[in-house]
């Protein structure tokens, strides 16, 4: 079964979410546990998760994958807001109790000039506590495309984190356009980076999908999403992608810059890659 979605707008409520997904054809969906850019989150509806959690089941959807504010970055230099960024992942990952047997995915951070290890090891830190709730929830780090002091644009550092963590709660999310910006060649190897992420991660890791093309050339280290097909990843990657053992059954979220019809059209575009065996 291919669980396809796209980021929706949390502002109705997450019934609301559920309702807009059946409407484009997705069976998964992605949204902002608060203001991406900013930090307020909304009030706690815990009716409407609990109503849109027997929706979900009612249309077999797959694993939601929420995302975390972009601007918590959990190894910034001033150790106030870092402080604010760890209680703001607590925080989070409190409120996904309410969807449980979800997923929580965010960017792992940008160490400022730091180092990658001081990083990796404020992450660690704050991650290590805000798991220490007993959240029914899985929290996922994404692979990023290695833009400016990004953490997490190749899988090594990544595994860092998971070490450091230790915490089987803890999973990945793989971006196409990010590992391609990042280096890895998709377009040409699927199968030889996938024997790359199981031998420093290891699959058993891999919990879900962001579905983007790339504006940009392999290695380029940018992050500018573009539309299904029309980058440099092309529709032939997207179809070995939807149609892999080792992917098909994740959950696979689009960030395309697209609209509501634009997120339809490519829900509808991938599922005709399937094939049916
Ligand atoms: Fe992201
Ligand atoms: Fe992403
Ligand atoms: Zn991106």
């Amino acid at each position: 079964m291919l669980y396809l979605g796209c980021h929706l707008s949390s502002g109705e409520g997450n019934l609301a979410m559920v309702q807009t997904a059946n409407a484009i054809g997705a069976n998964t969906f992605a949204f902002f546990t608060r203001n991406p850019r900013g930090s307020k989150a909304k009030k706690e509806d815990l009716q409407d998760a609990a109503a849109a959690m027997s929706a979900m089941a009612q249309a077999q959807f797959g694993p939601l994958v929420a995302h975390g504010a972009y601007t918590m970055n959990l190894c910034t230099k001033d150790p106030e807001a870092r402080a604010f960024a760890a209680d703001i992942l607590f925080d989070d990952l409190r409120r996904m109790a309410a969807l449980p047997g979800n997923y929580y995915n965010f960017h792992p951070g940008c160490h400022v000039g730091q180092g990658v290890q001081t990083g990796i090891d404020q992450i660690c830190e704050a991650l290590s506590r805000a798991l220490a709730q007993d959240v029914p929830v899985t929290v996922l780090l994404e692979t990023m495309a290695g833009k400016g002091s990004e953490i997490g644009g190749t899988f090594q550092e990544l595994r860092a984190i998971l070490d450091g963590v230790g915490d089987s709660r803890v999973g990945i999310c793989l971006d196409t356009c990010h590992v391609w910006d990042g280096g890895y060649d998709i377009v040409h190897d699927l199968d030889g980076v996938l024997e790359q992420f199981q031998q420093v991660i290891g699959l058993e890791r891999l919990k879900a999908l962001h579905l983007n093309d790339s504006k940009n050339p392999l290695g380029s280290h940018k992050d500018r999403h573009e539309t299904i097909g029309n980058g440099a990843l092309g529709l032939e990657t997207f179809r070995k992608i939807v149609n892999h053992p080792l992917l098909k059954d994740k959950p696979m979220i689009l960030e395309t810059p697209n609209q509501l019809p634009g997120y339809a059209a490519e829900i509808a575009l991938l599922r005709s890659l399937e094939e049916k065996s």
